[in-house]
């Protein structure tokens, strides 16, 4: 077995280990395997792997690496800072969108995404620990940005994403993830999706609810980003 697939299968345990901690059903739990920085052959391996679903944040990086892997079908997913004047390479190459904090953008995306697609799965992301510096939309403002993107034609709004502040602290992780669950029932939109956990806390973010974990580290080793 190769690396990727040895830690796809770990991963696979603490997915399987953490729902049943909650009672939750392990399918109910889906892996995004974030591949940012990593090579496309990567991402080859993962897919034989039994993996389908992919994030990635850098946009020249996912579209040269969607070039080369347009024999596998794959679901892309992207998740990282959205620029508005780059929104429409996005709408047209992506089949989800889990990054999205403005109006701006989100009206964008709407307004290009190609008329043959299925409308584009879109998450808001929130910014649940309220430090300055992290991308998302401050709770405050969410119910309008929510209500807004439902009247977006060519947008489908799935639910929220989060980023939470970096800590050990199961206690802590768990409060962030339960911030986002509770923001999410609070819109009363019928949202199926908590776009939450990582590598380092994807047991608390599945105990909280998250429908997707987004790993990169476990799954593909450190990032070097002197390769970007
Ligand atoms: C890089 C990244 C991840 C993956 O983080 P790991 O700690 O490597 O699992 C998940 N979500 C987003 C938005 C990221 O940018």
């Amino acid at each position: 077995m190769s690396t990727i697939a040895e830690n796809i299968a770990k991963v696979g345990v603490r997915i399987r280990e953490a729902a049943q901690a909650s009672q939750r059903d392990f399918s109910s739990v889906g892996l995004l395997a974030v591949s940012k920085t990593k090579p496309a052959e990567a991402i080859r391996e993962a897919h034989a792997a039994g993996l389908r679903d992919f994030g990635e944040n850098y946009l020249q990086e996912a579209l040269d690496k969607q070039a080369l892997l347009v024999d596998l079908p794959l679901t892309w997913h992207f998740i990282g800072p959205i620029q508005s004047n780059k929104t429409r390479p996005i709408a047209e190459h992506f089949a989800w969108v889990h990054s999205v904090d403005r109006l701006k953008v989100a009206e964008r995306l709407s307004a290009q995404r190609p008329a043959e697609l299925a409308p584009l799965n879109i998450c808001l992301q929130v910014n649940v620990s309220g430090e300055a510096s992290k991308s998302g939309c401050v709770p405050e403002e969410l119910a309008a940005l929510a209500q807004a993107v439902t009247q977006l034609p060519n947008l489908r709004l799935r639910g929220l994403m989060t980023i939470p502040a970096p800590t050990d602290d199961v206690a802590r992780q768990r409060a962030a993830f339960a911030r986002l669950r509770v923001l999410r029932d609070a819109l009363n939109l019928d949202l199926d999706t908590l776009s939450m956990g990582m590598s380092h806390d994807l047991e608390a973010a599945i105990a909280e609810g998250a429908s997707w974990v987004r790993i990169g580290t476990a799954l593909f080793g450190e990032r070097d980003y002197g390769k970007v």
